[in-house]
């Protein structure tokens, strides 16, 4: 049974019916209290009651990143500061942090969301979950330790880093969840093994990991190493953190949080709604909130969604894995490629770990890329020939599975810096 019967399970007429005016109230809402959101509506000539049915929202406008920038800090705010219980910020990856103001009534929904994302899980309230998402003002650490404790487990909120410390605690704890970055808790196992207390050896059973792409590649590497289950989380700051989007034990797609998120994808060039099921960019709006509601958020992730029975019960929209921010896309010899899809690749060379990097230089006037990946340390002591040949492995897999050529460099042995929170997957040499 899902956490919230009601919502998760809802026949989908009844899901639209109060998804239509949800969003009439949260059109009305931003209308009266957001003059960035009352320009842009006059602007279009578009009301609340011009919107009869949910395709309508294509009449409404689109908000983007830097509409956010523009009225930093609180300029989209639809509530007095007084009514503002609590204020988060992007860890701002890409530029200038991004606020989140919360109601009392924000908070409390957000944290209705998660306890659904961590009820899906398979998580009780007997568990011990350990925190290791950064808490602070980044949304991940108080959004799930809000969720968790809602359900009620052992909450420990360890924050990230301080790896052989997670590792010490999880023992002594008897740690049976661990929530992350996917990126950390790789780091985590690997810190484990060296330190000779194998993940798989304690009692952790499941792992909720989030906040960056990731791969079924990665997935599978971080169970085997540390003998659990693990799904996927998804969030933003800008729509009020970790929970709008969730894997259950299906481990088939990440159920939308429909009743508080309404979710289309759109072509980014053409800002057109694709075909169903086909793939784009994940645009949402938001249904129940109060501090700072947005309409029609490019998230610049790119993803697609469909509407398959699932095995969990629960009637909710999926959305596949994003397979990357459309910031993070290459153009290598004219192909789009994400650093996901070379993560999925990377799996099938046994002679390598999964920490890897991808560097962008210029090199004339066409973008290069390089692949530096470590290599295993038996392969590395091996010399320079088994190098080569692992090289050329890497490179004629990517060019037959990708189309591009890339330049392999294979690092040394954990010479690539572990992350404790967003992996930085792309690093971008090109002049500015
Ligand atoms: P920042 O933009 O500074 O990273 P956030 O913490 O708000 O700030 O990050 C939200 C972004 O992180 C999302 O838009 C998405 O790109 C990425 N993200 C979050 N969760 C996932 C996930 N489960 N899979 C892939 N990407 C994710
Ligand atoms: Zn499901």
């Amino acid at each position: 049974m899902p956490w919230n019967e009601q919502f998760e399970c809802m026949p989908l007429a009844d899901l639209r019916s109060f998804q239509l005016a949800r969003l009439k109230e949260t059109i009305a809402w931003v209308y009266e209290r957001v003059p960035f959101y009352r320009n842009k509506l006059d602007e279009m000539g578009v009301k609340a009651d011009d919107i009869k049915s949910l395709e309508d929202i294509v009449k409404l406008p689109f908000t983007v990143k830097n509409d956010l920038r523009d009225n930093y800090p609180f300029g989209l705010c639809a509530v007095p500061m007084k009514e503002v219980v609590r204020v988060h910020a992007s860890s701002g990856t890409t530029g200038k942090p991004i606020t989140g103001p919360y109601t009392a009534e924000d908070v409390d929904q957000w944290t209705e969301c998660v306890a659904r994302v961590l009820w899906a899980a398979g998580i009780r309230d007997e568990d011990i979950v350990q925190n290791s998402y950064g808490i602070g003002l980044f949304t991940g650490g108080l959004g799930l330790h809000q969720g968790a404790t809602r359900i009620g487990c052992t909450v420990v909120p360890t924050s990230s880093g301080m790896t052989e410390r997670q590792i010490l605690l999880m023992k002594d704890f008897g740690t049976t969840a661990l929530f992350c970055t996917p990126s950390y808790a790789l780091t985590i196992a690997e810190r484990a093994e060296e330190l000779g207390t194998p993940i798989r050896d304690l009692p952790l059973r499941v792992g909720v990991f989030g906040a960056e792409p990731w791969t079924n590649a990665m997935r599978n590497e971080i169970e085997e190493r540390m003998g659990i289950s693990a799904v996927d989380i998804y969030g933003l700051t800008e729509l009020g953190g970790p929970g709008m989007a969730y894997e259950c034990q299906a481990k088939d797609g990440l159920h939308i949080n429909e009743d508080h998120f309404l979710a289309e994808i759109i072509n980014p060039v053409t800002l057109e709604p694709v075909a169903p099921g086909e793939r784009g960019e994940l645009v949402l709006t938001a249904l129940q909130r109060r501090a700072m509601p947005l309409l029609r958020y490019r998230t610049k992730d790119i993803t697609s969604l469909r509407r398959d029975k699932c095995s969990c019960g629960s009637t909710l929209i999926k959305m596949d894995r994003i397979t990357g921010r459309s910031d993070d896309m290459l153009i290598i010899n004219g192909v789009n490629v994400f650093p996901s899809q070379v993560e999925s690749l990377l799996k099938d060379i046994q002679e390598v770990e999964l920490q890897y990097q991808l560097v962008v230089g210029k090199k004339k006037h066409l973008d290069q890329v390089r692949l530096k990946v470590e290599a295993r340390q038996d392969v590395y002591d091996a010399g320079p020939q088994k190098l080569d040949e692992v090289r050329n492995k890497i490179g004629n897999h990517i060019k037959e599975m990708l189309g591009i050529s890339v330049n392999i460099e294979l690092a040394a042995p954990k010479s690539i810096t572990r992350s404790e929170g967003k992996a930085v997957r792309v690093i971008d040499e090109r002049p500015r």
